[in-house]
């Protein structure tokens, strides 16, 4: 059986043609596939804008009979009067063409991606490149559409795009002076594969080709052009590819290209550079078209080829059968894995990212669109990160601007006469070179020339540092030089290296404090209040039990017997008066005899020893240590008064910090120092020096990183309040530049493995006198006045020790009870209880048992009293 598919091609595409006939030829050659069919191709040169003729021409094809239709290639009125015949006879037509729509003829399938699939993996790349400002420059407003995307996305991503559009019949470097007038160096271009080394040999001449510029070029076939002239510029030019130059199958027709050629009776076509996109899907186009017809004939039996005239309308029977049976079918072809999805979208295909090196045109990453239409990913390969950070400025010679701030650049101190790099240390050196021997690139140091950092003047001129980077006059700047939203306008930051915020300098006061109660500083109020709780209850305690224990009770008069009474000398104020007086180390003219009470007195004597000791020594201490006040604590403070005069560097982002705030409090501030201008200085080291001779009466505004550096060698100044605001310091590149990435990479590398701890703690800690003034703080932090985390236990064993005595009381009442009492133990020592409790007298009758002798005098014989208790009184 003979199958006929056909092909329009024009005839300068003859690459297109012989991908077309070749993948023909395969197929019959193949024993695989359509064993019994033999497809033969019919190819038919077309007019693109004639769409009469190319009427004629696919009208005369259909009336020999074909399966399928090929072409044409691009979008043209011939394209769409093709469709539409298709559509009307149900000839599948096979497109391999970029096409905008939407959705897709029932009798149409077209290999090539979906604009907005290829439009996102644009995004992918300039997202992942970080870039913030590019311009899209385009040829036709087809270009418009394939990057879509990009405005979609432009206010979530913060882009500033700028569109530029090559005017029909001038020179295309026009446009790109403008571009480079505009000093964009990142650009998206989208123009036709015919036009795009004449596009980019006009971008080289106007300049536009250098280390600093980006392109991403939109066309999918740059693998097939001869970039020689490109590959040494370090211009990064980047672009997509559909065609999986590494499949068996490609490396075969590459292999074999001359070969083949003559075989097929071509052997005008020479080999190109790579295949184009559009040959390489009308091969795979094949495949699929064979693969159906085969699964179509073991279907059904189709009864080959059937002339159709365009005139009759009546359709193909199998056509669309054959189209359904090509919609799921999946294969690995040479534009990688050829799969639809319900829509007729191809879906599921990767591309691989290709960038021009000196090595020539390399695959660096890979775009992958999964299964989900949404969802995609991008894979750097390993050269991804060496092609965008240390290849690309490897044995580049960088100017960088610096400006001496301590200890970030410095002069080196010696005898001889240094010059070059040779002449500055300090961290942002260390830090450069350390970056250096990543990246392997040179620099050489220059001191900015008006020794600013950089601030915007009335005109919107920007000085110092950032103005250098700005005019070109140097490639990076790297000192203490905090990333302000402001700058990052004007030039581009890395990645900080180091945190800081705003913060006061300010000299520590000399004066001592002295208050009147300074005495009660060595144990906190709670201590003190517990001290006296523990005095009144131990007190009260040692009151009741002396009245209830029996060996405190004594006979005043031992020579009048005859009184029959007892006395106590544990009166309430003498329980008082004995505590007090065993507090402060006095003594008492009472003393305790029963074993009760003996032991409330030796509790409370260990109790106040410890408390006192403690006492002595900590107010020892305090006596000792300064304590100085501060008359501002923070930033509020030095707002609300007008006596301490206050500043910060002259063109710095701390002065931008207050003239740009909307705060109150640091508006105040601001209005204040403009007031006096004296109160800037020209560098940090101009207002450290003022601080330090200003006896308290000018505070300076400076970083807390720097101020850490100061205070940690001069001890009589220090930091007061808290940051005023959280940035950080980054090294400054100029707008778009491509250095900016491969040091933020190198920047986080130093941070992940602990060399800018090492240089922070070298040039904070030990070079240059630091540590002076950490002994100074640790002696002033370490005087705390007592708390009751201290001093708990001291209360925890008094109070262990009267509930001992408690105890030690009621044994001794029961002994004396057993001895003396006609009554029952209990009912005894609620009397005495009773008595102890009423508080009313310090005397008590003589207690005794019928038949005992009296008590507290073994010899003395028993006078009989009658009833048991008689008041003396
Ligand atoms: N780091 C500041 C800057 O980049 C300079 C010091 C300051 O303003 O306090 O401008």
């Amino acid at each position: 059986m003979v199958d006929e598919c056909c092909g329009l091609f024009t005839p300068e595409q003859r690459e297109e043609e012989f991908l077309f006939r070749l993948a023909v030829n395969n197929i019959n050659e193949d024993a695989t596939i359509l064993s019994r069919t033999k497809l033969v191709p019919q190819v038919k040169s077309i007019d693109y804008y004639d769409s009469f003729h190319a009427n004629k021409r696919v009208c005369d094809l259909l009336e020999k009979g074909v399966v399928a239709l090929f072409g044409p290639l691009s979008y043209s009125p011939s394209s769409a009067h093709t469709q539409s015949i298709c559509d009307a006879l149900e000839i599948p037509h096979i497109e391999t063409r970029w096409d905008y729509k939407l959705h897709r003829d029932d009798l149409s399938l077209n290999l090539y991606p979906q604009p907005s699939v290829l439009s996102s993996a644009y995004v992918d790349l300039v997202k992942s490149w970080g870039w913030e400002r590019f311009a899209i420059v385009y040829e036709n407003n087809e270009g418009i559409i394939r990057l879509q995307n990009f405005f979609k996305d432009a206010q979530n991503f913060n882009w500033k795009i700028q569109l530029y559009q090559f005017e029909p019949g001038k020179p295309y470097r026009d446009t790109f002076w403008e571009v480079n007038k505009a000093k964009v160096t990142n650009v998206i271009l989208d123009v036709k594969r015919d036009n795009l080394l004449l596009v980019l040999r006009h971008a080289q001449q106007v300049g536009m080709m250098t280390d600093s510029h980006s392109y991403l070029i939109t066309s999918l076939d740059l693998h097939t052009m001869d970039l020689e002239d490109f590959k040494f510029g370090r211009t990064k030019i980047t672009s997509l590819r559909i065609v999986d130059e590494s499949s068996p199958e490609m490396m075969n027709i590459m292999g074999n290209w001359t070969k083949l050629t003559k075989r097929l009776n071509m052997p005008d076509v020479k080999k190109p550079n790579g295949i184009l996109t559009e040959s390489a899907l009308i091969y795979d186009g094949i495949r699929l078209l064979s693969t159906a017809l085969q699964d179509l004939d073991q279907s059904q039996s189709v009864d080959g080829i059937q002339p159709i005239s365009c005139h009759s309308g009546s359709p193909w029977l199998y056509g669309s059968s054959l189209m359904n049976y090509m919609r799921p079918i999946a294969f690995r072809g040479i534009t990688g894995l050829v799969d639809f999805d319900q829509l007729g979208f191809r879906t599921s295909f990767s591309l691989d990212v290709m960038t021009i090196t000196i090595d020539g045109f390399i695959k660096i990453a890979e775009w992958k669109q999964t299964t989900n239409r949404n969802e995609t990913n991008l894979t750097p390969m390993d050269n991804w990160n060496r092609h965008y950070s240390q290849v690309s400025m490897q044995n580049i010679s960088l100017v960088v601007t610096t400006i001496i701030s301590e200890p970030y650049t410095m002069l080196k101190e010696s005898a001889i006469e240094r010059s070059g790099n040779e002449q500055f240390e300090g961290f942002a050196v260390d830090l450069i070179e350390e970056l250096s021997k990543l990246m392997r690139f040179k620099y050489r140091f220059k001191l900015v020339s008006d020794g600013a950092y950089g601030i915007k003047d009335d005109k919107g001129e920007w000085n110092g540092m950032i103005g250098e980077l700005i005019r070109n006059e140097s490639d990076i700047a790297i000192v203490d030089l905090t990333i302000t939203s402001k700058r990052e306008e004007a030039v581009d930051f890395t990645q900080p290296f180091m945190n800081t915020g705003i913060s006061i300098l300010f000299k520590k006061p000399t004066t001592k404090v002295t208050t009147l109660f300074s005495f009660l500083s060595p144990f906190q109020n709670i201590v003190w209040i517990y001290v006296l709780a523990a005095y009144i209850s131990v007190s009260t305690i040692l009151f009741v039990i002396g009245r209830l224990t029996p060996y405190e009770w004594d006979d005043p008069h031992p020579c009048r017997q005859e009184d029959n009474v007892l006395e106590n000398n544990f009166s309430l104020i003498n329980s008082f008066s004995f505590t007090i007086g065993t507090m402060m180390q006095q003594g008492s003219a009472v003393a305790p005899k029963a074993m009760s009470t003996r032991t409330i007195a030796a509790i409370w004597y260990f109790f106040t020893l410890i408390m006192i000791s403690s006492y002595t020594a900590n107010l020892a201490a305090f006596l000792t240590v300064e304590k100085v006040v501060y008359p501002i604590e923070n930033a509020e403070g030095l707002a609300q008064q007008n006596q301490i005069e206050y500043g910060c560097l002259r063109s710095g982002s701390t002065k931008a910090f207050f003239s740009e705030s909307n705060i109150p409090v640091y508006k105040r501030m601001w209005k204040f120092m403009q007031s006096r201008p004296r109160v800037f200085t020209a560098s940090n080291r101009e207002g450290i020096a003022r601080v330090r001779k200003s006896n308290g009466n000018y505070a300076y505004l400076m970083e807390s990183a720097s101020i850490e550096y100061t205070i940690e060698r001069d001890c009589n100044l220090t930091q007061i309040g808290g940051l005023l605001d959280n940035k950080g310091y980054g090294i400054a590149t100029r707008k778009d530049s491509p250095y900016r990435n491969p040091l933020s990479h190198a920047i986080l590398k130093l941070h992940e493995n602990g060399v800018l701890l090492q240089l922070k703690e070298r040039w904070w800690k030990q070079k240059k006198g630091g540590g002076q003034c950490t002994e100074e703080t640790k002696k002033s932090s370490s005087v705390n006045n007592l708390s009751i985390d201290h001093v708990g236990g001291v209360f925890v064993v008094l109070l262990g020790g009267l509930s001992f005595s408690f105890l030690v009381a009621i044994f001794e009442f029961i002994w004396k009870a057993r001895h003396d009492s006609n009554e029952s133990v209990f009912e005894d020592m609620m009397k005495d209880l009773k008595f102890a409790f009423a508080c009313q007298s310090k005397t008590k009758n003589v207690v005794k048992k019928q038949d005992m002798a009296y008590q507290g005098s073994e010899y003395d014989s028993p006078p009989n009293y009658g009833p048991d208790f008689a008041s003396v009184y």
